[in-house]
């Protein structure tokens, strides 16, 4: 249930709100939006009468929300979440522009990469040091090691840092050197891990599951803000479906839908949501234009010898052309890069 306060209630009325829908066993959230305090009170709703808290001091009305998600949902939050991340406000006006290669393979790759990156325009350097790799015998990534050497790379350049965190046992040590700990397609409905980052003070960045539908998705990020966690990300990355000749199938819908939905940050991934270096540009320039806040870009100054996805990576001069591009269209949008 969602409860609005009348504009200028004080604020011990307010405290006296919430602990009143506290002890009858519901978790309460706050916002405040136009001068005046939207509770969200979560969990067993027909335990209340809720025609009785309408009357309490403060209260102007009640409502249902009516959507699974709560916290993450615009009915909750009507204004744009902002997730500060380094100098980037992700949701804000400036796009957020993150990019680096698919995994950490060493000291000298993830240096040349991110000095490239940044140049052109990225403030948040990728690359992945714990990989889900389909194949057991493929290249899982240098653990630790690699986050040290991703770390290093992005404070050399002034970019902040995503990488993905797999399991419940590497959150701490992720947050040690990630500031955005990304959750992957695969992982996007591991609740005990949902629940983990949750209780982390770095921003959460989940990528879509590779057969999950919006609300699925919207649910998984509900999972994070309910654990208190409301610095929220949204990754569409493509989904699996009927087609073969891309990787995935890029759901730019999901942008417009997610937007109207809920107040969370989307950023669009055209590096695995297509699979094809070529396709990675016009699919990028697309998502900008459909609304997201921003890209994560595969880039890599050797993809022939990549240790994963070369194929759907850029070189530095294509990525350098592409936020060129961007630049462009976020102008005709009112946004910067
Ligand atoms: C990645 O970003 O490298 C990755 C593994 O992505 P996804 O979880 O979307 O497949
Ligand atoms: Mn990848």
């Amino acid at each position: 249930m969602l409860v609005l306060l009348k504009p200028g209630t004080p604020e011990a009325a307010a405290a006296d709100v919430m602990t009143r829908l506290r002890m009858a066993g519901l978790a309460v959230h706050r916002t405040d939006h136009d001068g005046r305090a939207r509770i969200a009170a979560v969990g067993d709703a027909s335990a209340v009468d809720w025609a009785e808290v309408a009357t309490w001091p403060g209260v102007d009305t009640t409502q249902k929300l009516a959507r699974p998600f709560k916290l993450a949902s615009r009915a909750f939050r009507p204004h744009d979440t902002v997730v500060q991340v380094g100098r980037c406000g992700i949701g804000g006006r400036q796009l957020a522009i993150m990019a680096g290669p698919c995994s950490v393979e060493g000291e000298a790759q993830a240096f040349a990469i991110a000095e490239a990156v940044a140049k052109s325009g990225a403030t948040v350097l990728r690359g992945g040091a714990y990989k889900p790799r389909t194949s057991p015998y493929a290249f899982q990534g240098l653990g630790e090691e690699g986050l040290k050497i991703l770390r290093r790379a992005a404070d050399a350049h002034g970019l902040a840092v995503v990488s993905e965190v797999m399991d419940t046992q590497q959150v701490a040590l992720l947050a040690r050197y990630a500031d955005i700990l990304q959750i992957g397609a695969r992982n996007m409905q591991n609740y005990s891990l949902l629940r983990e980052v949750g209780h982390s003070t770095k921003p959460v960045m989940i990528k879509r599951g590779l057969s999950s539908t919006i609300e699925e998705w919207l649910l998984s990020a509900e999972h994070v803000m309910a654990q208190g966690n409301q610095q929220v990300i949204l990754c569409e990355r493509g989904i699996r479906t009927f087609e073969t000749y891309t990787r995935n199938t890029l759901d730019l819908t999901a942008v417009p839908v997610v937007k109207e939905l809920s107040h969370l940050p989307v950023i669009v991934d055209p590096s695995h949501g297509t699979g094809i270096r070529d396709k990675v540009a016009p699919m990028a320039r697309a998502a900008i234009a459909a609304g997201a806040d921003g890209l994560m870009i595969e880039v890599h100054n050797d993809p022939d010898h990549a240790l994963s996805d070369g194929a759907q990576s850029l070189y530095p001069q294509q990525f350098d052309e592409l936020v060129a591009q961007i630049r462009t269209i976020a102008e005709v949008l009112g946004r910067t890069v």
